[in-house]
C-alpha cells in the first residue's frame, strides 16, 4: 500500500485554546488524521521569536495546549503528536538553510513587517527575521507535502519551497516541495463582537465550563442597533448569529433569525438556543482534556513517545541531507 501523503502543522505553546483556535486550526487537523500522515507539533522555539524572556512559561503553556489537542480529538495512534524542541534536527537544518538563504528573501516576507509593526518591535532579533527559515526547517524535515495554513501564511510555504528547490538544485533532489492547504476559516467573534483573542480579552475557552460559558454568552455584544426587546434586528451583523452559524442546526438557526427579524424574541432567548448547542458540543472537548489534565504523567509520555517517533523521521531525512551535502 502507497504511503499516506504527508502533512505537517504546528502552533505555539500559548496556553489554554480558545474556540478560535479550535475552529481555525484544530478541528481541521482531526479531521485530516484520517486521511494524511500528520506531524502536529508544538513550536516552543517560534514562540521564543517573540517572547524570549517569557521562556519559564513554555512548559505549563505546552501542557495547557496539548490537553486541548487530545481533548479535541487528536489521537496519537493516528498522527505524531511533538515538541518541537525535543528533536534537535530541525535546528541542524535550520541552520543549513540559514546558509543558503539570502536576507532579502527574508526581508520581504510581509508578515515579518507586520508583527514588528503590530508588536511596536524597536529591535527585531536575528531569530524573529530568521524564523520562516526554521518554519522551512520544520516541514521539510518531515518531507511534508502538505502544511495546512491560514491564507495569511502562504508567503512562508513559498519561502519554504524556494529553500527546498535552491537545496534540490545546489545538492541534488532530496526535498519535495510543500503545497500549502487553505484552511477555511469561519468567523468566531469574541464576546466583544472583536475577533475571538486571549489579548482583547473576549475568549471563550475549550477548558471553560457550562457556568463560565453561559456567564460570558449572556451579556454577549449584538446587533447594536436592536437596543430594546421590541426593536427588530439584523442577525447578519450580530456577533452571536455567527456562532449560531457554526453551532446551531439549521432550524432551530432559522427559528431565531426569523424572531429577531420580527421581533418575535428577545437576544437572551436567541443566547439560551446558542447555549443550547454550544454547551455539549464544548463539554465532551472539556471532559476529555480534563482527563489529562489529571494525569500529566500520561500526557507526557504521549508527547515523549510522539517525538522520539519524530525524531526517527527527521533523523533520515538528516542522513540523506548530510550525505547530499556530502557532510558526513
Ligand atoms: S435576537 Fe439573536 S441574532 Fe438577533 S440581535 Fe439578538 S442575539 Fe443577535
Amino acid at each position: 500500500m502507497a504511503e499516506k501523503r504527508r502533512v505537517l502543522s504546528g502552533m505555539r505553546p500559548t496556553g489554554k485554546l480558545h474556540l478560535g483556535n479550535y475552529l481555525g486550526a484544530l478541528d481541521n487537523w482531526v479531521r485530516l488524521q484520517d486521511e494524511y500522515r500528520c506531524f502536529f507539533f508544538i513550536a516552543d522555539w517560534h514562540a521564543l521569536t517573540t517572547g524570549y524572556a517569557e521562556s519559564r512559561e513554555i512548559p505549563e503553556n505546552l501542557m495547557e495546549m496539548a490537553a486541548d489537542w487530545l481533548g479535541a480529538g487528536l489521537d496519537p495512534e493516528r498522527a505524531t503528536l511533538f515538541i518541537q524542541s525535543k528533536v534537535p534536527e530541525h535546528a541542524e537544518l535550520h541552520v543549513l538553510f540559514s546558509m543558503l538563504t539570502p536576507i532579502a528573501w527574508l526581508e520581504r516576507v510581509p508578515t515579518f513587517k507586520e508583527m514588528v509593526e503590530q508588536l511596536g518591535i524597536e529591535s527585531p532579533s536575528y531569530g524573529l527575521l530568521g524564523y520562516p527559515v526554521l518554519q522551512a526547517a520544520d516541514i521539510l524535515v518531515y518531507k511534508a507535502n502538505y502544511v495546512p495554513v491560514g491564507v495569511d501564511q502562504v508567503p512562508h510555504i513559498e519561502l519554504t519551497r524556494e529553500i527546498a528547490r535552491r537545496f534540490n538544485h545546489v545538492y541534488g533532489p532530496v526535498f519535495p516541495e510543500p503545497e500549502a492547504k487553505l484552511t477555511e476559516i469561519p468567523k468566531v467573534p469574541g464576546t466583544d463582537g472583536r475577533k475571538m483573542s486571549k489579548s482583547y480579552n473576549n475568549a471563550i475557552y475549550l477548558s471553560d465550563s457550562a457556568e463560565v460559558i453561559t456567564a460570558k454568552v449572556k451579556p454577549m455584544m449584538t446587533d447594536p442597533a436592536r437596543k430594546r426587546r421590541s426593536d427588530p434586528g439584523n442577525p447578519e451583523v450580530c456577533p452571536v448569529f455567527d456562532l449560531h452559524k457554526i453551532f446551531t442546526p439549521s432550524d432551530d438557526r432559522e427559528w431565531c433569525a426569523t424572531g429577531c427579524r420580527s421581533a418575535g424574541i428577545g437576544c437572551l432567548d436567541c443566547k439560551d438556543v446558542l447555549l443550547k448547542h454550544l454547551i455539549p458540543a464544548l463539554s465532551k472537548i472539556r471532559e476529555r482534556r480534563e482527563q489529562y489534565i489529571q494525569r500529566p504523567g500520561e500526557l507526557q509520555d504521549i508527547l515523549e513517545d510522539g517525538s522520539a517517533k519524530a525524531r526517527r523521521v527527521a533523523g533520515e531525512t538528516m542522513a540523506q541531507v548530510r550525505e547530499a551535502m556530502g557532510l558526513r
